[in-house]
């Protein structure tokens, strides 16, 4: 099964070819670098020259050893290390290629004693698997195990997909050669998935190639078939020459097992020519004594003959002492097949003398193989176990970094929420803080307020005092004066000359006036002083008694009162308070008349807020900015000679309006009328209708 090994040829990068002239002049300059002492040059002349010598000829390993050792010597002096364990990596697989396997060892063994950082892992990781290789050629399969899976370790911790698969492809070998077929095709199915994914396809090659072979011994001759044409497509296809003859030597068995003796000839004898054409002669001889045995089946003894005497030659040359066996066997049968029994017995006393030396080795080899057996399976539990370790530990690792993650999210979040939080306080403090100074502000406003109030509550109470004191006790004096004035008027007004009489007229006139004034003033106090009227007063009625008061006016003005809404609402108020805001409105009306008669109105009409009184008149009209001063407590427009009066009338109209929460306006424009309104909202007002109807309820 020398296929085995091809994977490990492949791995080994080959170096280019050079030509001679080339290395010719490489040498002729190293004199020149020593004399200069050149060292880096050197280094990399001499590696030049090892890869050139190493790519030529087997002839020629040996002289590429010496520059690699060379190389390596002055990189070591140099401290490059990178260099000098190259150059001895080089150096270990020249000596393996001359079968100097100890050597090999020492180079490679060098090599993963360097201490970690010196050099590239991955450098590390393909000696060992070159010493492993070097432990399965030798037979040591324990070791070559324990090497690989080193190898493997540090290729898995590297990523290194070739090296996994390349690992994984030497133990399926390992296994194999344990005969552990089962294992060993778990490796190679391992490594061939690796292999197909990187689509290395020399890789794939022998992939396929091993996978014939395990599965042949798994007895699954059909698949053993398929993947050795499959693998001698490819070889042929990256048409590589050692790739084909395994390939066709592989067929050649599947076809036997199928009886398919001529196709199984051709295949042979194509592996033969070409393995021959490879010198490679212990490969041929095995392709040779198979062919023998296919003739030995198929009854033509004297081909068999033939390639086992071609062979035997071989395996002299080679001093392959269990080839040479095997051989005499099959001679021995052949001379039985040819009915020739003493040459036959000669074969057989040969074989069986050579088998007896063998035998002892063999039994010796299959005790150790049982023991390697059990240790292979123990190390690959550790190994497994190792691995689950290193995975449970990069699991730990990748869950400590969510933790850590987490954590400063965690961190960064709350963070985050108490600076949002500590803003927002802020902000909070900040309108709190406003609020309060706004709070404290209105608080102050209405303390202010409230005071005011108070000391406007105390004044008018105390206006409102000293008006009705005033007013009323000024009255009895007044009236006195009054009565004797007229009195002495009445009986000495003849005795008195024409001065006289005119001194007496002031004073009546004084007297008079000051009496209004004095009833008037006592009707503004009283406007606001009185309880809350309870009862609806009719407006209607009321109207007739101010047309009957003012009767005589009337006549005297020639004036007409009309009232144009005939059914004028009730109103919560006092009768005499009512009588007085209406009569005040009527007579101003009257009074402030222009050239024409005065005509006034009364109307009444409904409003969104309950109903809204307006008394017109056609006189002389009130300015723009005397609107709202006319309300004005002792405000006149006019002069006593013009209109007589004492301003009082329409401020004590403005508080008998208030009592019921009315309002009073004016409207005017000068000489052309004047319209007074006042509201009763709906509380303070009612229907005439709705009052008859109650009043015959209760009636
Ligand atoms: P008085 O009538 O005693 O002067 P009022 O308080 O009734 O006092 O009226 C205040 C002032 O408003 C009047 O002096 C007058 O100048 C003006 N006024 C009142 N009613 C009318 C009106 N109907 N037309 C024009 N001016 C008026």
């Amino acid at each position: 099964m020398r296929f085995i090994y091809l994977l490990f040829v492949l791995l080994i990068q080959v170096p280019t070819q050079a030509s001679s002239h080339k290395i010719d002049s490489l040498l002729n300059t190293l004199p020149l670098l020593q004399e200069k002492g050149n060292n880096k040059k050197l280094i990399k002349t001499h590696l030049k020259l090892g890869n050139f010598l190493a790519a030529r000829s087997q002839e020629q390993y040996e002289e590429s050893i010496y520059h690699y050792d060379l190389c390596a010597k002055i990189a070591l002096d140099e401290e490059d290390y990178l260099s000098a364990t190259n150059a001895i990596f080089r150096s270990g697989v020249s000596h393996k290629r001359t079968n100097d396997f100890q050597k090999a060892l020492e180079k490679f063994y060098q090599i993963v004693e360097f201490k970690k950082g010196l050099i590239e892992e991955s450098l590390r990781a393909n000696a060992y698997t070159q010493i492993s290789s070097i432990y399965q050629a030798l037979g040591n399969y324990e070791k070559a195990f324990e090497q690989q899976m080193q190898g493997l370790l540090i290729f898995e911790v590297n990523k290194d997909s070739v090296g996994i698969a390349n690992s994984h492809y030497n133990i399926g070998t390992i296994f194999f050669y344990q005969l552990q077929h089962e294992k060993a095709l778990e490796s190679y199915q391992k490594a061939k998935k690796i292999c197909d994914a990187l689509n290395k396809e020399h890789f794939i090659y022998s992939c396929l190639a091993a996978l014939g072979a395990v599965h042949a011994k798994l007895e699954m001759h059909e698949v053993s078939l398929e993947y050795n044409r499959q693998s001698l497509a490819l070889a042929e296809k990256l048409n590589y020459k050692t790739g084909i003859a395994y390939a066709k030597g592989n067929i050649g068995s599947n076809f036997v097992t199928q009886k398919e003796y001529k196709k199984a000839e051709s295949f042979y004898k194509e592996a033969i020519q070409l393995k021959t054409e490879l010198s490679d002669t212990y490969s041929a001889i095995g392709n040779k004594i198979e062919i023998a045995q296919l003739y030995l089946e198929w009854k033509k003894a004297k081909k068999a003959k033939r390639y086992l005497t071609e062979a035997l030659k071989s395996a002299k040359e080679l001093d392959s002492r269990s080839r040479q066996s095997d051989i005499y066997k099959h001679l021995a049968l052949v001379h039985d097949q040819l009915n020739e029994p003493l040459v036959a017995y000669k074969f057989n006393k040969r074989y069986v003398a050579m088998k007896d030396s063998l035998l002892n080795e063999k039994t010796l080899e299959e005790m150790g193989q049982s023991k390697r057996r059990f240790d292979v399976q123990k190390s690959e539990h550790e190994i497994q176990l190792l691995k689950k370790g290193n995975e449970l530990l990069a699991k730990n690792e990748e869950i400590r970094k969510q933790q850590i993650y987490l954590f400063a999210i965690s961190i960064i979040a709350i963070l985050l929420f108490l600076l949002w939080n500590r803003n927002k306080l802020n902000y909070q403090n900040r309108v709190n803080k406003l609020l309060e100074e706004k709070n404290q502000l209105l608080n102050s406003k209405n303390e202010e307020i409230h005071v005011k109030n108070k000391q406007l509550e105390l004044s008018n109470e105390d206006l409102q005092q000293f008006a009705y004191v005033a007013s009323h006790d000024l009255k009895e004096p007044l009236r006195m004066i009054n009565s004797y004035t007229k009195l002495l008027k009445r009986r000495y007004s003849s005795s008195f000359d024409e001065s006289g009489n005119e001194f007496m007229h002031y004073i009546v006139d004084a007297v008079e006036r000051m009496e209004t004034l004095l009833n008037d003033l006592l009707d503004f106090s009283r406007a606001g002083s009185q309880d809350t009227p309870t009862k609806f007063v009719s407006t209607n009625d009321v109207m007739f008694m101010v047309e009957s008061n003012l009767r005589h006016r009337i006549e005297l003005l020639n004036a007409t009162l009309v009232i144009k809404n005939k059914e004028l609402p009730l109103i919560r108020a006092h009768q005499t308070q009512l009588l007085q805001l209406l009569q005040n409105l009527v007579s101003n009306g009257m009074k402030f008349r222009g050239e024409r008669d005065p005509v006034v109105e009364i109307d009444a009409q409904p409003s969104e807020s309950g109903y809204v009184f307006s008394v017109k008149d056609n006189g002389i009209g009130i300015s723009k900015e005397n609107l709202e001063k006319v309300f004005e407590m002792f405000r006149r427009l006019h002069t006593r000679e013009e209109y007589e009066g004492t301003g009082i009338g329409l401020a004590t109209c403005k508080r008998i309006v208030a009592t019921w929460g009315g309002d009073i306006w004016v409207e005017s424009e000068q000489g052309k009328g004047s319209t007074f309104f006042f509201s009763v909202p709906h509380a303070a007002a009612q229907l005439p209708t709705t009052a008859k109807m109650e009043a015959a309820e209760i009636g």
